[in-house]
């Protein structure tokens, strides 16, 4: 069984809906069942419908009427597009208004209220996929592929910590099982609403903004599927941003453990959280392009694929680099305890920690926007300290980024180093600070924001990658010919 999620570009329009549909008549021929379908939001309706939520509550009564109106022309239009008879358009158009007035009803009362609660923003917010697979349906239908709509409601059960609810798994697999099993079984594709879920108790929630991948994964693993397949825009997880390295390549194949590391280090790909119900039921990920099903996209799975070495070059910018040195702290315990402590207390989040071995320096990186907060908490701390000199100086270097190469071949492997600070130095590119976690999965390098991107093009350049990627493998076939 594939569980496969559509994202908010593939189902953006009535064109690409229909596209969704001849993507699982393929599936469901090739395998002689059909795949579970979860469905995001058309692009960029879950932000207006937060957006409506928000400004209502906070006294505008305007917007979120020209949201509404926005929305149901969008739907329409998709409805239009989406290959289906007069017939079926109409129930449709008329289910599509009857959400939209219960949406405009939700904001007139946050209006009256000028409240909104968390709960209140997950009913609305939630209400993008709920139109989405309403379409959804009534395409697949068109094309004579047996579907029915499933409301994630009925199936995934999470804590109530709304805006970012919890799986409760048992629970979920019990219903999850019940309700969609015996579809699949009579050849009949479901299609869940992604990002929504609710309590034991029946109350919405949502499981966080892109949680439509952690719906996919969720489902994937009570039922439980073979793979999920994530349908998106783009080939699959890339060698590195294409903005930035033009040569960029699709990776065939990338561990979970590689693919986290990517994605703590910015690349806008499969999130920890989402893969994590799957990850110990060795359940793979394909990241397939919905434009072109043909191509192979990347398969993510336990298996550390031995080539390339370096998988993939990414970056964060804006961040500062905090520096606390001072010769009082050789050989003192504890004041990286305090350091760290304070930093916490300040709320900042800390991306890398180096410490030389003369122990008269630590060093680490927070986003910019914490690091005001971080400084004035040291000082505080380390008021004593300072005024007696044992620590002479708390320094915050701003424009600092984060380079960071991964790939889990690196490991045990002399020279990967040398070749990443080769690179930098011939580019003529200063390395403020380095860092390799023991994973050995990844060297990040601080550099000035000035230089990330030049830095990025140089280890990708170094390390061959759009030579090495540049002939797909002849074993890796499309999932679709
Ligand atoms: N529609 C939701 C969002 O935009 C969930 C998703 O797209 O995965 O955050
Ligand atoms: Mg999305």
């Amino acid at each position: 069984m594939i569980v496969m999620k559509f994202g908010g570009t593939s189902v953006g329009s009535g064109q690409r809906i229909a596209q969704l549909g001849r993507i699982v008549a393929a599936v469901a021929a090739e395998r002689n069942a059909p795949p579970v379908v979860v469905v995001s939001a058309m692009s960029g309706v879950t932000d207006s419908l937060v957006r409506a939520a928000q400004t209502a509550a906070a006294g505008d009564g305007r917007t979120y009427t020209l949201v509404r109106d926005e929305l149901q022309q969008r739907h329409e239009q998709a409805i239009a597009d989406c290959g289906i008879g007069p017939e079926p358009a109409r129930g449709l158009r008329a289910e599509v208004t009857g959400l939209l007035d219960w949406f405009e009803t939700l904001c007139q009362s946050m209006h009256t209220l000028g409240e909104l609660t968390p709960r209140g923003l997950d009913v609305v917010s939630g209400l993008g996929e709920r139109l989405s697979a309403r379409l959804t349906v009534a395409a697949l239908l068109g094309q004579d592929i047996p579907a029915q709509m499933v409301e994630a409601t009925e199936i995934i059960v999470t804590t109530d910590r709304f805006g970012g609810a919890q799986p409760l798994f048992e629970e979920t697999t019990a219903r999850a099982r019940a309700r969609v099993l015996p579809l699949v079984e009579a050849g009949i594709a479901p299609v869940v609403t992604g990002f929504i879920a609710a309590t034991i108790d029946g109350v919405p929630t949502t499981l966080g903004r892109g949680g439509s991948d952690y719906s996919a994964t969720i489902l994937a693993r009570c039922l439980p599927a073979d793979e999920v397949w994530i349908w998106t825009d783009v080939d699959g997880v890339m060698t590195a941003d294409p903005r930035i390295v033009p040569e960029a390549r699709t990776l065939p194949g990338i561990s979970f453990g590689e693919v986290a590391e990517l994605s703590y280090f910015g690349a806008k790909v499969l999130h920890p959280q989402t893969i994590a119900p799957i990850v110990d039921a060795g359940i793979p990920v394909r990241v397939l392009n919905s434009l072109h099903p043909e191509r192979p996209g990347t398969l993510v799975s336990q298996r550390v694929v031995g080539a390339p070495v370096v998988k993939g070059i990414t970056a964060i910018r804006d961040l500062s680099l905090i520096t606390v040195e001072g010769r009082g702290m050789q050989g003192v315990p504890g004041v990286a305890g305090r350091v760290f402590s304070a930093v916490a207390r300040s709320g900042a989040n800390i991306l890398m920690i180096t410490q030389s071995s003369s122990e008269q320096s630590i060093c680490f990186v927070v986003r910019t926007v914490d690091a005001r907060a971080a400084v004035d908490a040291l000082q505080a701390e380390f008021d004593r300290e300072l005024g007696r000199q044992d620590i002479h100086r708390i320094g915050r270097d701003d424009e600092a980024s984060i380079v960071a190469v991964v790939g889990a071949g690196m490991r045990g492997r002399p020279g990967i180093a040398a070749a990443v600070f080769g690179a930098l130095a011939e580019a003529e590119i200063n390395i403020i600070s380095i860092a390799q976690g023991s994973s050995e999965y990844n060297l990040s390098l601080v550099v000035t924001n000035g230089d990330v991107d030049l830095a990025v093009r140089a280890i990708h350049h170094r390390f061959q990658l759009a030579e090495a990627l540049a002939t797909p493998d002849p074993e890796q076939e499309g999932v679709l010919r």
